[in-house]
């Protein structure tokens, strides 16, 4: 027996059926390791099922064909409790709208999901605190996300990840909406999670994800194109020929 992997994609497809009754084929025969402590980038053109694949990775969408096992487990023979719970505590999301309330300040935005677990007020908001501290944005704790620039609202959204304790963070394209600086500070600070042992699976179009990103997963029309280690597809595009 070998310990289970942390998330297992076997044979994965989506089928999107549309009012018409026809099938979108979004996601065909992905299988896909992931294990902590990489940070795999996800790439390939819009359409391509970069977001599919994450709502599926997260357990926010199932397949339709396949078997996805995270931490050994069948996800499609959790029921809905467990289904919420490994949600809850194992995924943590930042998307490129950083999806924060508007009314809620930096603080209590981290600590919202939180909220249902039994923690203590205080411990939750020590522990939300001590994650924006983490993340370079203490001072800005107390601030409503619109009196916060791009890159500390995407900060706080990679604090609120955390909060629950998340082995898997899954970022869809959380540079989109940042100028190059800022969208690099966030990539690294991404990078440090993989680096602490998180599982980082991002979702980009963005080059700059290559040098820090320890895999590329390349798909196209919902097909794994490429699987590599980051590295040797920055090599191999640089060495292509411009056209
Ligand atoms: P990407 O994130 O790479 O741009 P998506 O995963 O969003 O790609 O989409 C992959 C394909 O699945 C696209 O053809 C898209 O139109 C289709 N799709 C995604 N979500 C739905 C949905 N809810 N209903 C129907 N089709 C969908
Ligand atoms: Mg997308």
């Amino acid at each position: 027996m070998h310990a289970p992997r942390l998330i297992e994609l076997d044979g994965v497809g989506r089928v999107f059926q549309t009012d018409e009754g026809e099938g979108v084929h979004a996601l065909r025969d992905i299988s896909l390791v992931i294990d902590p402590g990489e940070f795999v980038w996800i790439t390939g053109p819009s359409g391509s099922g970069k977001s599919t694949l994450l709502q599926i990775i997260g357990c926010l969408d199932e397949p339709t064909e396949g078997v996805y096992r995270y931490a050994g487990s069948a996800v499609a023979s959790l029921d809905d409790d467990g289904i919420a719970s490994v949600r809850r505590d194992e995924f943590g999301f930042v998307f490129q709208d950083h999806s924060l309330l508007e009314s809620a300040t930096a603080c209590e935005n981290v600590e919202l999901p939180a909220i249902y677990r039994a923690i203590d007020s205080r411990s939750r908001r020590r522990r939300a605190r001590a994650l924006l501290e983490r993340l370079g944005v203490g001072k800005r704790a107390e601030h409503l996300p619109a009196e916060l620039s791009g890159g500390e609202q995407q900060r706080v959204a990679i604090a609120r990840a955390l909060m629950n304790g998340a082995t898997t963070i899954l970022a869809d394209e959380p540079t989109g909406a940042l100028d190059s600086q800022t969208g690099d500070e966030v990539i690294a600070l991404l990078a440090g999670l993989a680096g602490r042992g998180h599982a980082v699976v991002l979702a980009s179009h963005d080059p700059a994800v290559a040098n820090l990103a320890t895999r590329c997963v390349e798909l196209r029309d919902g097909r794994v194109v490429s699987d590599a280690p980051s590295g040797d597809r920055a090599t191999s595009m640089a060495s292509l020929p411009r056209v």
